[in-house]
């Protein structure tokens, strides 16, 4: 399946950690690349860029100008749109369903999110009805799409790999090198 998030309504100022940490959380929890929607912001390419230079795989970041015709772009190519929002659906409804589709888009706010965007979405999703946060949002969403197994995911060309270790930090770099 593939699953591509879009992040709506980045704000430098006021956004930059959670972003990255939404871009993160997209990254490890088995999406393939996120769309951002907002004010251009060069250093949060960089360190995702980054952590795949020395984490692995082949993660994308492509900034948007209009979210609404990257929407219908996604939809005309059999692409479903899923809006994570506290009014929607439970996310224990529905999951199901959305796990049948072959292709996800995940929209997630940051700023007020515009009233179009419920309607354009397939799936208005809850996680909860609370006010939470985005990356909690996204993540708990990813982990019930995938079932767990995003967390077996391998990332290719990582320049440090760790080892799971009950009492230390075990990292095997690419050179061989094993530090503890
Ligand atoms: N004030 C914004 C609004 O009215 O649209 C929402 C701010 S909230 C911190 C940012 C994003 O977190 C939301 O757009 C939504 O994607 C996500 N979010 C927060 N709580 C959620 C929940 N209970 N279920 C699903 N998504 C949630």
């Amino acid at each position: 399946m593939r699953v591509v998030v879009l992040r709506y309504g980045h704000r430098v100022d006021r956004d930059k950690r959670i972003s990255t940490h939404v871009g993160l959380v997209a990254r490890a929890f088995g999406a393939e690349g996120m769309y951002i929607y907002g004010e251009r912001d060069p250093s949060l390419v960089r360190s995702l860029a980054h952590v795949n230079r020395t984490w692995g795989g082949s993660f994308w970041v492509s900034w948007i100008d209009d979210y609404a015709a990257e929407i219908e772009n996604w939809k005309q190519g059999g692409g479903k749109l899923v809006h994570l929002t506290m009014y929607g659906q439970d996310i224990q409804s529905v999951i199901g369903q959305i796990r049948a589709e072959e292709s996800v888009m995940v929209f997630v706010g940051s700023s007020k999110v515009p009233r179009d965007v419920y309607r354009l979405a397939d799936y208005n999703v809850a996680v909860g009805h609370q006010p939470h946060s985005e990356v909690a949002a996204l993540a708990v969403f990813l982990d019930r799409l995938f079932e767990g197994q995003e967390l077996m995911k391998r990332f290719n060309g990582a320049l440090l790999t760790i080892l799971p270790s009950k009492d230390g930090k075990i990292v095997i770099k690419a050179q061989g090198k094993e530090s503890v």
